[in-house]
Protein backbone atom coordinates (compact mmCIF):
# COMPACT_ATOMS: atom_id res chain seq x y z
CA UNK A 1 0.00 0.00 0.00
CA UNK A 2 1.25 3.42 -0.60
CA UNK A 3 1.60 5.98 1.74
CA UNK A 4 -0.73 8.73 1.64
CA UNK A 5 0.75 11.40 -0.17
CA UNK A 6 -1.83 14.38 1.12
CA UNK A 7 -1.24 13.90 4.82
CA UNK A 8 1.57 16.11 6.16
CA UNK A 9 4.03 14.21 8.39
CA UNK A 10 5.88 16.62 10.23
CA UNK A 11 8.71 15.48 11.86
CA UNK A 12 9.59 11.95 12.00
CA UNK A 13 12.40 10.17 14.24
CA UNK A 14 15.37 9.85 12.76
CA UNK A 15 15.76 6.14 10.78
CA UNK A 16 18.35 4.18 9.04
CA UNK A 17 18.29 2.37 6.04
CA UNK A 18 20.71 1.07 3.68
CA UNK A 19 20.53 2.94 1.30
CA UNK A 20 17.53 6.38 -0.14
CA UNK A 21 17.17 6.68 -3.69
CA UNK A 22 15.89 10.05 -4.66
CA UNK A 23 13.42 9.98 -7.43
CA UNK A 24 10.88 7.90 -8.75
CA UNK A 25 11.14 7.44 -12.39
CA UNK A 26 12.33 4.75 -14.17
CA UNK A 27 15.82 4.97 -12.63
CA UNK A 28 14.47 4.81 -8.79
CA UNK A 29 11.53 2.19 -9.15
CA UNK A 30 14.12 -0.07 -10.53
CA UNK A 31 16.69 0.98 -8.08
CA UNK A 32 14.00 0.13 -5.62
CA UNK A 33 13.45 -3.22 -7.32
CA UNK A 34 16.94 -4.60 -7.69
CA UNK A 35 18.10 -3.35 -4.00
CA UNK A 36 15.36 -5.18 -2.33
CA UNK A 37 16.17 -8.43 -4.05
CA UNK A 38 19.57 -7.82 -2.49
CA UNK A 39 17.64 -7.58 0.87
CA UNK A 40 18.70 -4.23 1.60
CA UNK A 41 16.44 -1.95 3.57
CA UNK A 42 15.98 1.05 0.72
CA UNK A 43 13.28 3.97 0.76
CA UNK A 44 12.78 6.52 -2.55
CA UNK A 45 11.92 10.10 -1.83
CA UNK A 46 9.80 11.59 -4.56
CA UNK A 47 8.91 15.27 -5.13
CA UNK A 48 6.28 14.54 -7.26
CA UNK A 49 2.54 13.21 -5.95
CA UNK A 50 3.09 9.69 -7.96
CA UNK A 51 5.68 7.46 -9.94
CA UNK A 52 6.97 8.61 -13.44
CA UNK A 53 9.25 11.17 -12.97
CA UNK A 54 9.37 12.75 -16.97
CA UNK A 55 6.36 11.24 -17.26
CA UNK A 56 4.51 12.53 -14.31
CA UNK A 57 5.25 15.83 -15.01
CA UNK A 58 5.66 16.38 -18.72
CA UNK A 59 1.99 16.07 -19.57
CA UNK A 60 1.86 18.75 -22.27
CA UNK A 61 -0.60 17.70 -25.45
CA UNK A 62 1.91 15.47 -27.76
CA UNK A 63 4.01 13.95 -25.50
CA UNK A 64 5.28 10.50 -26.13
CA UNK A 65 8.21 9.46 -26.37
CA UNK A 66 10.76 9.61 -29.71
CA UNK A 67 12.53 5.92 -28.90
CA UNK A 68 9.97 3.15 -30.30
CA UNK A 69 8.22 1.85 -27.56
CA UNK A 70 9.26 -1.94 -27.05
CA UNK A 71 12.75 -0.01 -27.05
CA UNK A 72 11.96 1.92 -24.55
CA UNK A 73 10.79 0.18 -21.41
CA UNK A 74 12.07 -1.91 -19.27
CA UNK A 75 14.27 -5.25 -20.01
CA UNK A 76 15.20 -6.63 -17.01
CA UNK A 77 11.69 -9.25 -16.69
CA UNK A 78 10.67 -11.58 -18.97
CA UNK A 79 7.45 -11.82 -17.36
CA UNK A 80 6.79 -8.07 -17.44
CA UNK A 81 7.82 -7.51 -20.83
CA UNK A 82 5.19 -10.06 -22.09
CA UNK A 83 2.33 -9.09 -20.41
CA UNK A 84 2.42 -5.41 -21.18
CA UNK A 85 0.83 -3.99 -24.75
CA UNK A 86 1.89 -1.30 -26.20
CA UNK A 87 -0.45 0.16 -28.37
CA UNK A 88 1.61 2.74 -30.78
CA UNK A 89 4.52 2.64 -32.02
CA UNK A 90 6.39 5.64 -29.97
CA UNK A 91 4.02 5.45 -26.52
CA UNK A 92 2.03 8.63 -25.22
CA UNK A 93 2.81 10.41 -22.14
CA UNK A 94 -0.36 8.64 -20.43
CA UNK A 95 0.39 5.53 -21.54
CA UNK A 96 3.92 5.44 -20.13
CA UNK A 97 2.68 6.47 -16.89
CA UNK A 98 0.13 3.72 -16.90
CA UNK A 99 3.22 1.49 -17.59
CA UNK A 100 5.22 2.82 -14.49
CA UNK A 101 2.13 2.67 -12.43
CA UNK A 102 1.77 -0.80 -13.53
CA UNK A 103 5.43 -1.72 -12.82
CA UNK A 104 5.15 0.02 -9.37
CA UNK A 105 2.37 -2.34 -8.74
CA UNK A 106 3.50 -5.24 -10.28
CA UNK A 107 6.65 -5.27 -8.00
CA UNK A 108 4.64 -3.86 -4.52
CA UNK A 109 7.05 -1.14 -5.19
CA UNK A 110 4.91 2.32 -3.63
CA UNK A 111 5.01 1.34 -0.19
CA UNK A 112 8.61 2.35 -0.17
CA UNK A 113 8.32 5.56 -2.17
CA UNK A 114 7.44 9.17 0.28
CA UNK A 115 5.71 10.93 -1.78
CA UNK A 116 5.40 14.91 -2.39
CA UNK A 117 8.64 14.57 -0.47
CA UNK A 118 12.04 16.62 -1.91
CA UNK A 119 15.17 16.01 -0.36
CA UNK A 120 16.53 19.31 0.35
CA UNK A 121 19.85 17.96 1.84
CA UNK A 122 22.50 15.21 2.14
CA UNK A 123 25.23 15.21 3.99
CA UNK A 124 27.69 13.01 4.64
CA UNK A 125 29.11 11.80 8.15
CA UNK A 126 32.92 11.02 7.57
CA UNK A 127 33.16 9.15 10.82
CA UNK A 128 30.10 6.55 10.55
CA UNK A 129 30.69 6.45 6.64
CA UNK A 130 26.56 7.15 6.37
CA UNK A 131 24.58 9.87 4.43
CA UNK A 132 22.40 11.72 6.64
CA UNK A 133 19.23 12.84 3.90
CA UNK A 134 16.69 15.54 4.95
CA UNK A 135 13.88 16.44 3.37
CA UNK A 136 11.31 19.75 3.06
CA UNK A 137 9.02 17.51 5.30
CA UNK A 138 11.31 17.81 8.00
CA UNK A 139 12.48 14.13 7.65
CA UNK A 140 15.88 13.21 8.34
CA UNK A 141 17.16 9.76 7.75
CA UNK A 142 20.29 8.00 7.99
CA UNK A 143 21.73 5.62 5.02
CA UNK A 144 24.52 3.90 4.02
CA UNK A 145 24.36 4.64 0.89
CA UNK A 146 22.52 7.54 -1.31
CA UNK A 147 21.66 7.15 -4.39
CA UNK A 148 20.50 9.91 -7.02
CA UNK A 149 18.07 9.25 -9.07
CA UNK A 150 17.14 12.90 -10.33
CA UNK A 151 16.63 12.79 -13.54
CA UNK A 152 19.09 14.43 -16.64
CA UNK A 153 15.94 16.40 -17.64
CA UNK A 154 13.89 17.28 -14.35
CA UNK A 155 14.95 20.39 -13.21
CA UNK A 156 12.89 22.42 -15.22
CA UNK A 157 14.01 25.78 -16.28
CA UNK A 158 11.85 29.11 -17.60
CA UNK A 159 14.22 31.60 -18.70
CA UNK A 160 14.37 35.38 -16.40
CA UNK A 161 12.27 37.27 -19.06
CA UNK A 162 11.79 40.99 -18.02
CA UNK A 163 8.50 41.05 -16.81
CA UNK A 164 8.13 37.83 -16.29
CA UNK A 165 5.54 38.12 -13.49
CA UNK A 166 3.56 40.74 -14.65
CA UNK A 167 1.67 38.73 -17.27
CA UNK A 168 -1.91 38.32 -16.49
CA UNK A 169 -2.86 35.51 -18.54
CA UNK A 170 -1.71 31.75 -18.13
CA UNK A 171 1.36 30.48 -18.03
CA UNK A 172 2.82 26.98 -17.93
CA UNK A 173 6.41 25.21 -18.53
CA UNK A 174 5.83 22.01 -20.34
CA UNK A 175 7.67 20.20 -17.95
CA UNK A 176 5.11 20.79 -15.83
CA UNK A 177 1.72 20.46 -16.95
CA UNK A 178 -1.25 20.87 -15.11
CA UNK A 179 -2.87 17.25 -14.47
CA UNK A 180 -6.37 18.14 -15.57
CA UNK A 181 -4.88 19.43 -18.71
CA UNK A 182 -5.55 22.63 -20.66
CA UNK A 183 -8.15 23.87 -22.82
CA UNK A 184 -6.54 26.30 -25.39
CA UNK A 185 -10.04 26.86 -27.51
CA UNK A 186 -10.39 30.43 -28.67
CA UNK A 187 -7.09 31.23 -27.22
CA UNK A 188 -4.36 33.57 -28.71
CA UNK A 189 -1.13 30.79 -27.58
CA UNK A 190 2.66 32.06 -27.62
CA UNK A 191 4.88 29.06 -27.40
CA UNK A 192 8.51 30.18 -26.53
CA UNK A 193 10.84 27.74 -27.46
CA UNK A 194 11.41 25.18 -30.71
CA UNK A 195 13.05 22.20 -28.92
CA UNK A 196 11.45 18.53 -28.42
CA UNK A 197 8.87 19.66 -26.41
CA UNK A 198 7.35 22.88 -28.70
CA UNK A 199 7.96 20.49 -31.43
CA UNK A 200 6.25 17.74 -29.91
CA UNK A 201 3.30 19.90 -28.56
CA UNK A 202 2.67 23.00 -31.54
CA UNK A 203 0.69 20.70 -33.39
CA UNK A 204 -1.22 20.08 -31.04
CA UNK A 205 -2.15 23.31 -29.24
CA UNK A 206 -2.96 24.96 -32.69
CA UNK A 207 -5.83 22.28 -33.52
CA UNK A 208 -7.01 23.85 -30.91
CA UNK A 209 -6.20 27.43 -30.37
CA UNK A 210 -7.23 30.69 -32.66
CA UNK A 211 -3.91 31.76 -32.74
CA UNK A 212 -0.69 30.38 -32.08
CA UNK A 213 2.86 32.48 -32.01
CA UNK A 214 5.96 29.98 -31.84
CA UNK A 215 9.05 32.28 -30.79
CA UNK A 216 11.80 30.39 -32.14
CA UNK A 217 15.44 31.36 -30.97
CA UNK A 218 17.66 28.49 -33.05
CA UNK A 219 15.44 26.46 -35.51
CA UNK A 220 15.79 22.44 -34.75
CA UNK A 221 16.29 19.27 -37.22
CA UNK A 222 13.43 17.22 -36.82
CA UNK A 223 12.41 14.07 -38.67
CA UNK A 224 9.15 12.20 -39.13
CA UNK A 225 7.41 9.98 -36.36
CA UNK A 226 5.43 8.13 -38.87
CA UNK A 227 3.66 7.03 -35.07
CA UNK A 228 0.80 5.14 -35.69
CA UNK A 229 -0.99 1.64 -34.09
CA UNK A 230 1.66 -1.27 -33.42
CA UNK A 231 1.01 -3.68 -35.36
CA UNK A 232 0.23 -7.30 -34.40
CA UNK A 233 2.99 -9.12 -35.73
CA UNK A 234 5.36 -6.29 -34.70
CA UNK A 235 4.74 -7.43 -31.34
CA UNK A 236 4.53 -10.93 -31.73
CA UNK A 237 7.81 -10.68 -33.54
CA UNK A 238 9.45 -8.66 -30.64
CA UNK A 239 8.47 -10.92 -28.10
CA UNK A 240 9.78 -13.88 -30.11
CA UNK A 241 13.13 -12.45 -30.76
CA UNK A 242 13.04 -10.07 -27.48
CA UNK A 243 16.21 -11.83 -25.70
CA UNK A 244 17.83 -11.18 -28.86
CA UNK A 245 17.01 -7.72 -29.56
CA UNK A 246 17.40 -6.39 -25.81
CA UNK A 247 20.75 -8.08 -26.14
CA UNK A 248 22.00 -5.97 -29.48
CA UNK A 249 20.36 -2.68 -27.74
CA UNK A 250 22.15 -3.09 -24.70
CA UNK A 251 25.59 -3.37 -27.01
CA UNK A 252 24.76 -0.89 -29.08
CA UNK A 253 26.26 2.63 -29.26
CA UNK A 254 22.98 4.52 -28.50
CA UNK A 255 21.13 1.56 -27.09
CA UNK A 256 19.13 1.30 -29.88
CA UNK A 257 18.30 -1.38 -32.67
CA UNK A 258 19.33 1.50 -34.85
CA UNK A 259 20.27 -0.66 -38.38
CA UNK A 260 23.56 1.42 -38.41
CA UNK A 261 25.22 1.50 -41.87
CA UNK A 262 28.94 1.25 -41.73
CA UNK A 263 29.80 3.52 -44.93
CA UNK A 264 30.79 6.76 -45.08
CA UNK A 265 28.46 9.20 -46.40
CA UNK A 266 31.20 10.52 -48.55
CA UNK A 267 32.38 7.39 -50.09
CA UNK A 268 28.29 6.66 -51.41
CA UNK A 269 27.39 8.34 -54.92
CA UNK A 270 25.45 11.05 -54.82
CA UNK A 271 22.16 9.05 -55.65
CA UNK A 272 23.08 6.90 -53.55
CA UNK A 273 23.11 9.19 -50.52
CA UNK A 274 20.03 10.45 -51.49
CA UNK A 275 18.34 7.17 -51.89
CA UNK A 276 19.34 5.95 -48.54
CA UNK A 277 18.45 9.17 -46.59
CA UNK A 278 15.00 8.74 -48.72
CA UNK A 279 14.57 5.43 -47.49
CA UNK A 280 15.41 6.54 -43.46
CA UNK A 281 13.11 9.70 -43.61
CA UNK A 282 10.42 6.84 -44.56
CA UNK A 283 11.11 4.67 -41.76
CA UNK A 284 10.95 7.88 -39.43
CA UNK A 285 12.36 8.45 -35.86
CA UNK A 286 16.19 7.71 -35.42
CA UNK A 287 16.61 5.68 -38.25
CA UNK A 288 18.02 8.53 -39.57
CA UNK A 289 20.95 8.46 -37.31
CA UNK A 290 22.60 5.13 -38.49
CA UNK A 291 22.26 6.22 -42.54
CA UNK A 292 25.92 6.80 -42.51
CA UNK A 293 29.35 5.92 -40.37
CA UNK A 294 30.46 9.23 -40.09
CA UNK A 295 27.41 11.62 -39.63
CA UNK A 296 28.38 12.74 -36.08
CA UNK A 297 32.08 12.99 -36.81
CA UNK A 298 32.72 14.56 -40.20
CA UNK A 299 31.46 17.93 -41.07
CA UNK A 300 31.06 17.39 -44.89
CA UNK A 301 29.45 13.96 -43.85
CA UNK A 302 27.26 15.94 -41.38
CA UNK A 303 26.17 18.58 -44.24
CA UNK A 304 24.49 15.80 -46.56
CA UNK A 305 22.58 14.88 -44.16
CA UNK A 306 21.38 18.29 -42.93
CA UNK A 307 21.16 19.50 -46.47
CA UNK A 308 18.40 16.46 -47.24
CA UNK A 309 16.27 17.67 -44.51
CA UNK A 310 16.80 21.29 -44.92
CA UNK A 311 15.21 20.15 -48.88
CA UNK A 312 12.55 18.41 -46.82
CA UNK A 313 12.00 21.60 -44.48
CA UNK A 314 11.38 23.33 -48.21
CA UNK A 315 9.29 20.76 -49.48
CA UNK A 316 6.27 20.85 -46.58
CA UNK A 317 6.19 24.38 -45.68
CA UNK A 318 4.43 26.62 -48.25
CA UNK A 319 5.30 30.42 -47.83
CA UNK A 320 9.35 30.05 -48.63
CA UNK A 321 9.98 32.83 -46.79
CA UNK A 322 8.75 30.85 -43.38
CA UNK A 323 10.34 28.00 -44.63
CA UNK A 324 14.14 29.77 -44.63
CA UNK A 325 13.42 30.90 -41.17
CA UNK A 326 12.74 27.08 -40.06
CA UNK A 327 16.15 25.96 -42.12
CA UNK A 328 18.31 24.91 -39.03
CA UNK A 329 21.99 26.40 -40.26
CA UNK A 330 24.28 27.26 -37.45
CA UNK A 331 25.42 23.83 -36.35
CA UNK A 332 25.69 20.09 -37.57
CA UNK A 333 22.25 18.04 -37.64
CA UNK A 334 22.06 15.79 -34.16
CA UNK A 335 24.29 18.16 -32.03
CA UNK A 336 21.88 19.23 -30.66
CA UNK A 337 19.34 16.40 -30.15
CA UNK A 338 17.48 15.52 -33.14
CA UNK A 339 13.68 16.13 -32.49
CA UNK A 340 11.10 13.35 -33.75
CA UNK A 341 7.57 14.81 -34.63
CA UNK A 342 4.23 14.13 -36.29
CA UNK A 343 3.21 17.30 -38.17
CA UNK A 344 5.52 20.07 -36.87
CA UNK A 345 6.82 22.10 -40.01
CA UNK A 346 3.65 21.62 -41.71
CA UNK A 347 2.00 23.17 -39.13
CA UNK A 348 3.32 26.72 -40.39
CA UNK A 349 0.68 26.38 -43.43
CA UNK A 350 -2.06 26.52 -41.15
CA UNK A 351 -3.46 30.21 -41.17
CA UNK A 352 -3.51 30.23 -37.17
CA UNK A 353 0.38 29.76 -36.69
CA UNK A 354 2.56 32.71 -36.89
CA UNK A 355 6.60 31.92 -36.77
CA UNK A 356 8.60 34.48 -34.91
CA UNK A 357 12.05 34.81 -35.30
CA UNK A 358 13.71 35.48 -31.54
CA UNK A 359 17.34 35.38 -32.85
CA UNK A 360 16.91 38.62 -35.43
CA UNK A 361 13.75 40.34 -33.07
CA UNK A 362 14.74 39.03 -29.72
CA UNK A 363 12.39 38.51 -27.09
CA UNK A 364 12.24 41.97 -24.95
CA UNK A 365 9.83 41.84 -22.27
CA UNK A 366 7.01 39.79 -21.31
CA UNK A 367 3.78 42.32 -20.32
CA UNK A 368 0.35 41.82 -18.63
CA UNK A 369 -0.92 41.64 -21.72
CA UNK A 370 1.28 39.57 -23.41
CA UNK A 371 4.70 39.67 -25.16
CA UNK A 372 6.67 42.44 -26.58
CA UNK A 373 9.95 41.99 -29.18
CA UNK A 374 12.33 44.02 -30.43
CA UNK A 375 9.79 44.50 -33.54
CA UNK A 376 6.52 44.47 -32.26
CA UNK A 377 4.06 43.40 -29.94
CA UNK A 378 2.05 40.34 -29.03
CA UNK A 379 -1.45 40.32 -27.42
CA UNK A 380 -1.50 36.56 -25.65
CA UNK A 381 -3.85 34.31 -23.24
CA UNK A 382 -1.22 31.95 -22.27
CA UNK A 383 2.03 31.74 -23.14
CA UNK A 384 4.05 28.02 -22.64
CA UNK A 385 7.06 28.24 -21.57
CA UNK A 386 8.49 25.04 -23.83
CA UNK A 387 12.36 26.38 -22.98
CA UNK A 388 13.55 23.23 -21.60
CA UNK A 389 15.98 22.17 -18.49
CA UNK A 390 19.21 22.59 -16.74
CA UNK A 391 19.82 19.53 -17.66
CA UNK A 392 22.15 16.75 -16.35
CA UNK A 393 23.18 18.73 -13.16
CA UNK A 394 20.38 21.01 -12.32
CA UNK A 395 18.59 18.52 -10.36
CA UNK A 396 21.33 17.54 -8.14
CA UNK A 397 22.68 21.05 -8.07
CA UNK A 398 19.20 21.38 -6.42
CA UNK A 399 20.09 19.69 -3.25
CA UNK A 400 22.27 20.98 -0.76
CA UNK A 401 24.75 17.66 -1.07
CA UNK A 402 28.38 17.68 0.97
CA UNK A 403 30.76 15.08 0.79
CA UNK A 404 34.46 14.79 2.83
CA UNK A 405 34.89 18.05 4.49
CA UNK A 406 31.28 19.61 4.44
CA UNK A 407 32.61 20.15 0.57
CA UNK A 408 29.54 21.08 -1.63
CA UNK A 409 28.97 19.49 -5.06
CA UNK A 410 28.33 22.62 -6.30
CA UNK A 411 31.36 24.16 -5.02
CA UNK A 412 33.35 20.82 -6.28
CA UNK A 413 31.40 21.36 -10.00
CA UNK A 414 31.66 25.14 -9.93
CA UNK A 415 33.91 24.56 -13.19
CA UNK A 416 31.44 21.65 -14.85
CA UNK A 417 31.08 18.23 -13.52
CA UNK A 418 33.31 16.28 -12.96
CA UNK A 419 32.59 12.17 -12.14
CA UNK A 420 34.19 8.68 -12.72
CA UNK A 421 32.36 6.84 -14.85
CA UNK A 422 29.23 9.39 -14.33
CA UNK A 423 28.28 7.26 -11.51
CA UNK A 424 30.32 8.24 -8.69
CA UNK A 425 32.25 11.37 -7.56
CA UNK A 426 35.65 11.98 -5.71
CA UNK A 427 34.95 13.55 -2.01
CA UNK A 428 31.47 11.72 -2.20
CA UNK A 429 31.64 8.57 -0.45
CA UNK A 430 28.85 5.96 -1.00
CA UNK A 431 26.94 8.61 -2.97
CA UNK A 432 26.04 7.32 -6.65
CA UNK A 433 24.49 8.68 -9.56
CA UNK A 434 22.29 6.94 -12.55
CA UNK A 435 22.92 8.08 -15.46
CA UNK A 436 25.70 11.53 -14.21
CA UNK A 437 27.18 13.51 -16.49
CA UNK A 438 29.88 11.87 -18.15
CA UNK A 439 27.84 8.20 -19.03
CA UNK A 440 26.22 8.05 -22.21
CA UNK A 441 23.11 8.91 -20.62
CA UNK A 442 20.97 10.96 -22.43
CA UNK A 443 22.63 10.09 -25.93
CA UNK A 444 21.36 6.57 -25.64
CA UNK A 445 17.85 5.08 -24.94
CA UNK A 446 18.00 6.04 -21.49
CA UNK A 447 15.80 3.12 -20.50
CA UNK A 448 18.95 1.22 -21.57
CA UNK A 449 21.10 3.49 -20.22
CA UNK A 450 19.79 3.39 -16.77
CA UNK A 451 19.65 -0.20 -16.51
CA UNK A 452 22.95 -0.51 -17.10
CA UNK A 453 23.49 1.72 -14.37
CA UNK A 454 21.44 0.43 -11.90
CA UNK A 455 22.38 -3.23 -12.66
CA UNK A 456 26.18 -2.35 -11.63
CA UNK A 457 25.30 -0.29 -8.61
CA UNK A 458 23.31 -3.11 -7.40
CA UNK A 459 26.40 -5.47 -8.45
CA UNK A 460 28.50 -3.16 -6.48
CA UNK A 461 26.73 -3.12 -3.23
CA UNK A 462 26.23 -6.32 -2.77
CA UNK A 463 30.06 -6.99 -3.59
CA UNK A 464 30.54 -4.53 -0.64
CA UNK A 465 28.61 -6.36 1.26
CA UNK A 466 29.90 -9.68 0.26
CA UNK A 467 33.18 -7.74 1.29
CA UNK A 468 32.83 -6.28 4.03
CA UNK A 469 32.89 -2.68 3.23
CA UNK A 470 31.91 0.32 4.42
CA UNK A 471 32.48 2.76 1.93
CA UNK A 472 33.77 3.28 -1.77
CA UNK A 473 34.55 6.30 -3.21
CA UNK A 474 36.39 7.36 -6.85
CA UNK A 475 40.35 7.97 -6.38
CA UNK A 476 41.35 11.21 -7.45
CA UNK A 477 43.31 9.89 -10.81
CA UNK A 478 40.44 7.72 -11.94
CA UNK A 479 37.94 10.83 -11.77
CA UNK A 480 40.55 12.81 -13.35
CA UNK A 481 41.46 10.18 -16.26
CA UNK A 482 37.70 9.80 -16.63
CA UNK A 483 36.77 13.38 -17.42
CA UNK A 484 40.20 13.86 -19.88
CA UNK A 485 38.86 10.83 -21.52
CA UNK A 486 35.20 12.11 -21.65
CA UNK A 487 36.19 15.12 -23.39
CA UNK A 488 38.70 13.54 -25.62
CA UNK A 489 35.98 10.99 -27.08
CA UNK A 490 33.62 14.56 -27.45
CA UNK A 491 36.45 16.00 -29.23
CA UNK A 492 36.93 13.59 -31.73
CA UNK A 493 32.85 14.46 -32.57
CA UNK A 494 31.38 17.37 -33.83
CA UNK A 495 29.05 17.51 -30.96
CA UNK A 496 31.15 20.50 -28.68
CA UNK A 497 30.01 22.69 -32.09
CA UNK A 498 26.77 23.38 -31.26
CA UNK A 499 24.97 25.59 -28.21
CA UNK A 500 23.18 22.76 -26.92
CA UNK A 501 22.36 21.74 -23.60
CA UNK A 502 24.42 19.05 -23.88
CA UNK A 503 27.07 21.73 -22.84
CA UNK A 504 24.77 23.39 -20.58
CA UNK A 505 24.38 26.47 -23.22
CA UNK A 506 20.92 27.07 -22.16
CA UNK A 507 21.49 28.22 -19.18
CA UNK A 508 23.70 31.25 -18.56
CA UNK A 509 26.64 31.28 -16.84
CA UNK A 510 26.52 27.91 -16.44
CA UNK A 511 30.05 26.57 -17.40
CA UNK A 512 30.65 25.38 -21.30
CA UNK A 513 31.51 21.22 -20.52
CA UNK A 514 30.19 18.46 -22.81
CA UNK A 515 28.29 16.33 -20.23
CA UNK A 516 27.29 13.35 -21.97
CA UNK A 517 29.78 10.39 -22.59
CA UNK A 518 29.62 10.04 -26.32
CA UNK A 519 31.81 6.40 -26.25
CA UNK A 520 28.64 4.48 -26.71
CA UNK A 521 26.58 2.43 -24.47
CA UNK A 522 28.38 -1.15 -25.20
CA UNK A 523 31.71 0.32 -25.10
CA UNK A 524 30.98 2.09 -22.07
CA UNK A 525 29.00 -1.11 -20.12
CA UNK A 526 32.14 -3.07 -21.30
CA UNK A 527 34.15 -0.53 -19.09
CA UNK A 528 31.96 -0.70 -16.15
CA UNK A 529 31.66 -4.46 -16.05
CA UNK A 530 35.70 -4.76 -16.58
CA UNK A 531 36.70 -2.35 -14.13
CA UNK A 532 34.16 -3.80 -11.73
CA UNK A 533 35.87 -7.15 -12.40
CA UNK A 534 39.14 -5.99 -11.71
CA UNK A 535 38.33 -5.34 -8.13
CA UNK A 536 36.59 -2.04 -8.81
CA UNK A 537 39.17 -0.41 -10.17
CA UNK A 538 39.57 2.77 -9.59
CA UNK A 539 37.60 2.91 -6.32
CA UNK A 540 39.08 2.96 -3.05
CA UNK A 541 37.44 0.88 -0.99
CA UNK A 542 36.88 1.24 3.13
CA UNK A 543 36.04 -1.85 5.19
CA UNK A 544 34.03 -1.42 8.09
CA UNK A 545 35.90 0.20 11.21
CA UNK A 546 33.05 2.53 12.50
CA UNK A 547 30.29 2.22 10.34
CA UNK A 548 26.77 1.28 11.84
P1 LIG B 1 13.15 11.26 -14.22
O1 LIG B 1 12.13 10.54 -14.98
O2 LIG B 1 13.44 12.67 -14.56
O3 LIG B 1 12.76 11.15 -12.68
C1 LIG B 1 13.46 11.84 -11.71
C2 LIG B 1 12.52 12.04 -10.53
O4 LIG B 1 13.28 12.56 -9.45
C3 LIG B 1 11.41 13.06 -10.79
O5 LIG B 1 10.16 12.47 -10.56
C4 LIG B 1 11.67 14.18 -9.81
O6 LIG B 1 10.48 14.72 -9.28
C5 LIG B 1 12.48 13.46 -8.74
N1 LIG B 1 13.36 14.38 -8.03
C6 LIG B 1 14.33 15.17 -8.53
N2 LIG B 1 14.94 15.86 -7.54
C7 LIG B 1 14.32 15.47 -6.39
C8 LIG B 1 14.49 15.82 -5.03
N3 LIG B 1 15.42 16.69 -4.64
N4 LIG B 1 13.71 15.25 -4.11
C9 LIG B 1 12.74 14.34 -4.46
N5 LIG B 1 12.53 13.97 -5.75
C10 LIG B 1 13.32 14.54 -6.69
N6 LIG B 1 14.55 9.51 -23.18
C11 LIG B 1 14.60 8.54 -24.10
O7 LIG B 1 15.52 7.73 -24.08
N7 LIG B 1 13.62 8.42 -25.03
C12 LIG B 1 12.57 9.25 -25.09
O8 LIG B 1 11.73 9.11 -25.96
C13 LIG B 1 12.51 10.33 -24.15
N8 LIG B 1 11.50 11.20 -24.17
C14 LIG B 1 11.49 12.23 -23.28
C15 LIG B 1 10.45 13.14 -23.31
C16 LIG B 1 10.43 14.21 -22.46
C17 LIG B 1 9.30 15.17 -22.49
C18 LIG B 1 11.51 14.41 -21.56
C19 LIG B 1 11.53 15.61 -20.65
C20 LIG B 1 12.53 13.50 -21.49
C21 LIG B 1 12.52 12.39 -22.34
N9 LIG B 1 13.51 11.42 -22.28
C22 LIG B 1 13.55 10.41 -23.20
C23 LIG B 1 14.48 11.44 -21.20
C24 LIG B 1 13.82 10.89 -19.90
O9 LIG B 1 14.04 11.85 -18.93
C25 LIG B 1 14.38 9.51 -19.56
O10 LIG B 1 14.13 8.63 -20.62
C26 LIG B 1 13.82 8.86 -18.30
O11 LIG B 1 12.44 8.99 -18.19
C27 LIG B 1 14.54 9.38 -17.07
O12 LIG B 1 14.17 8.63 -15.95
P2 LIG B 1 14.83 8.95 -14.53
O13 LIG B 1 14.11 8.12 -13.56
O14 LIG B 1 16.29 8.83 -14.61
O15 LIG B 1 14.55 10.50 -14.30
P1 LIG C 1 15.17 22.22 -25.25
O1 LIG C 1 15.48 21.22 -26.26
O2 LIG C 1 16.27 22.72 -24.38
O3 LIG C 1 14.49 23.42 -25.99
C1 LIG C 1 14.27 24.64 -25.34
C2 LIG C 1 13.88 25.68 -26.36
O4 LIG C 1 13.64 26.91 -25.69
C3 LIG C 1 14.98 25.94 -27.38
O5 LIG C 1 14.39 26.15 -28.63
C4 LIG C 1 15.63 27.20 -26.85
O6 LIG C 1 16.28 27.97 -27.83
C5 LIG C 1 14.42 27.93 -26.32
N1 LIG C 1 14.79 28.93 -25.34
C6 LIG C 1 15.38 28.74 -24.15
N2 LIG C 1 15.60 29.91 -23.55
C7 LIG C 1 15.13 30.87 -24.39
C8 LIG C 1 15.10 32.29 -24.35
N3 LIG C 1 15.58 32.95 -23.31
N4 LIG C 1 14.56 32.95 -25.40
C9 LIG C 1 14.08 32.26 -26.46
N5 LIG C 1 14.10 30.93 -26.56
C10 LIG C 1 14.62 30.23 -25.54
O7 LIG C 1 14.01 21.72 -24.24
P2 LIG C 1 12.86 20.64 -24.52
O8 LIG C 1 12.23 20.90 -25.82
O9 LIG C 1 12.02 20.61 -23.32
O10 LIG C 1 13.65 19.28 -24.65
C11 LIG C 1 14.66 18.92 -23.72
C12 LIG C 1 15.05 17.48 -23.95
O11 LIG C 1 14.05 16.60 -23.38
C13 LIG C 1 15.12 17.06 -25.39
O12 LIG C 1 16.29 17.47 -26.01
C14 LIG C 1 14.97 15.56 -25.28
O13 LIG C 1 16.14 14.97 -24.83
C15 LIG C 1 13.92 15.46 -24.20
N6 LIG C 1 12.58 15.46 -24.81
C16 LIG C 1 12.23 14.41 -25.62
C17 LIG C 1 11.00 14.41 -26.22
C18 LIG C 1 10.58 13.32 -27.12
O14 LIG C 1 10.34 13.59 -28.28
N7 LIG C 1 10.42 12.14 -26.66
C19 LIG C 1 10.12 15.45 -26.01
C20 LIG C 1 10.50 16.48 -25.19
C21 LIG C 1 11.74 16.47 -24.59
P3 LIG C 1 17.86 27.73 -28.12
O15 LIG C 1 17.93 26.44 -28.87
O16 LIG C 1 18.25 28.92 -28.90
O17 LIG C 1 18.53 27.63 -26.78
Amino acid sequence: MSESPSKPRGVEPSSALDAVIVGAGFSGLYMLHRLRGLGLSARIYEAGSGVGGTWFWNRYPGARCDVESLEYSYSFSEELEREWQWTERYASQPEILRYLNHVAERFDLKRDIRFETRVTCAIFDETASRWTVQTDRGERVSAQFCIMATGCLSAAKIPDFKGRDTFQGKTYHTGHWPHEGVDFSGQRVGVIGTGSSAIQSVPNIARQASHVFVFQRTPNFSVPAHNGPLAPEVTRDWKMHRAEYRQRARTAAFGLLLDQNEKPALEAPPEERQSAYEERWRRGGFAMLGTFADIIVNKEANDTAAEFVRTKIRGIVRDPSVAEKLLPRDYPIATKRLCVDTGYYATFNRDNVTLIDARTTPIQEITPTGLRTSEAEYTLDSIVFATGFDAMTGALSNIDIRGRAGVALKQKWSEGPRTYLGLMITGFPNLFTITGPGSPSVLANMVMAIEQHVDWIADCLAYLRQHDVASIEATVDAENAWVAHVNEVANTTLFPLANSWYVGANIPGKPRVFMPYIGGLGVYRQKCDEIAANGYEGFALHSCAVAS
